[in-house]
Order: structure tokens, then sequence, then C-alpha cells
């Protein structure tokens, strides 16, 4: 049985002061919900956060970054390393978010650098792909995911997939309140296994989570939860609320 997981993108939301506080709560408001203890739970707040949080929550909650970058150390102004995150207790890493890659020009080849690195310092990679409005309505959105697979993350070993997880993130669908419907998601979520059993087989393919995201809320999750190849969520918006998120955990 492979992995389920929630988790929850803090984008760059919150001072230190009420990261820590709603760190607090959501771990409150996980434990007094008996979540069962299988489900993944993930957050990734501001880097700023990163070291305090993971002094305040409990081993159930599993610390993210957003972001990492693509070169180990070094002159590289302003960049945070993967083994500084490392370093803090961090767990996983976001790779490839379409923000990172529409605002700040990550490229495929810049995203398979940074989960090397996230790989090297024995953290998960949660790598995203999705495809935009127009691609879809063009009639790419399959080729468009395929593209950003083979670039992202096929250069890696079967056994290194093992510390990937995959997040399929419509664009058009992110921030936007419009939720890729269930059909939509569990679509494209077969067409991504379908291409892991091609490239690696069937058992690196069953066992790789694949999370949906793009305006995940308290009320369509569990819908999008109960499809046979939606392995759980990645969260937005909807992350900053403790009581709203563990209701979208408690639908997984
Ligand atoms: C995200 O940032 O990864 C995301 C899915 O955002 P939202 O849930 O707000 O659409």
């Amino acid at each position: 049985m492979r992995k389920k997981i929630v988790a929850g993108n803090w984008k760059m939301n919150t001072t230190l002061e009420a990261g820590i506080k709603l760190a607090k709560e959501l771990d409150a408001s996980v434990a007094n919900a008996n979540v069962k203890p299988e489900i993944g739970i993930i957050i990734a707040p501001p880097f700023t956060h990163l070291a305090s949080i993971k002094q305040v929550v409990s081993e159930h909650i599993c610390l993210a970054a957003q972001n990492c970058a693509d070169h180990k150390s070094g002159a590289y102004t302003g960049e945070v390393s993967a083994e500084m995150l490392k370093a803090v207790g961090v767990n996983a890493v976001i790779i490839g978010h379409s923000e990172r890659r529409s605002y700040y020009g990550d490229t495929d080849q810049v995203i398979a650098s940074k989960i090397r690195l996230v790989l090297d310092n024995d953290m998960k990679a949660i790598f995203c792909c999705g495809e935009t409005l127009d691609e879809r309505n063009a009639g790419n959105h399959f080729a468009v995911v395929k593209t950003q697979m083979e670039n992202g993350i096929f250069g890696f070993t079967a056994d290194e997939l093992e510390k990937i997880v995959i997040a399929y993130e419509p664009v058009w669908a992110i921030g936007t309140g419009v939720t890729a419907s269930a059909e939509q998601a569990q679509e494209m979520h077969g067409y991504i296994r379908k291409l892991m059993t091609e490239k690696y087989g069937k058992d690196v393919s069953e066992a790789c989570p694949i999370l949906y995201g793009g305006s995940v809320n308290a009320k369509n999750a569990a819908e999008l939860f109960a499809q046979p190849d939606v392995d759980g969520g990645l969260v937005g918006g909807a992350s900053l609320d403790p009581a709203g998120f563990t209701e979208i955990i408690k639908a997984r």
C-alpha cells in the first residue's frame, strides 16, 4: 500500500510568530481529531520558520521547505541549500511548484538539479508538475506533463524514486478556486502512473504517491481522494486554517 499524504504549502504567508501559532494549532487539532497515524502530514512554512516550527510540532507532522538552491554551496547570494534545510530537521522539499517555474524561471533542468541535491541530503522531494489552461485547452496537457516528468525525474534510478512524491497541480486550478473534477484528476494521475510503469515497472509505480493540488478544500477533498490514483493532496490556501486543513486530512 502506498503512503497517503496531505501536505500544506503555506507559500509566503505568516510572520514567524503567526507561523508558530498556526503550527501549534494544527498539531493540537490533528491530535484531537484522532487522525490515523499512517496518514503522512506535511507542512511547508517559509524558510525563516523551519527551525523554530521543528521544535514545536509532534513527530506526526513532517516539515517541508518550499524550495532549495540548485547548487550545493558557495557564492549564490540569497539562496538556501538542501544541506542547510536538512540540518534544521527538514524532511522534504517541494520542487518545481508552478509559481517557481513561472515567476522564478525554474526550468526542468534546474528542477532536476534541485531534486538531486534534496535526495543527496536524504530528504524527500515533492515534485510538482501540471499544465496551464492554454495547454489544456489546446489538448496538450498529457504531453506537457510527460515532458516535465521526463526532464524532471526520469533521470533518477528506481531506488531514488522511492524518495520522490509526485504532485499533479494543474496551473489553472492553483489559487483560483477552480478545482479539477475528480474525473480530470484521476485521468491525469492514471496517466502519470502509466508513465511511471513504462519507465520503472509496476512495483515502483504502484509504490509512488501522487498527490493532487489545486484549490483543494474541506468540501471537495473527499471526492478527489476517493479516486484510485489520487493518494492525497498538496494544499495551498486551505492549509492556513488549522480546522479546515484537519478536515482535509480526515478526508484522506
Ligand atoms: C499550491 O500552492 O500548491 C496549491 C495547490 O494552492 P491552492 O490550494 O491554494 O490552490
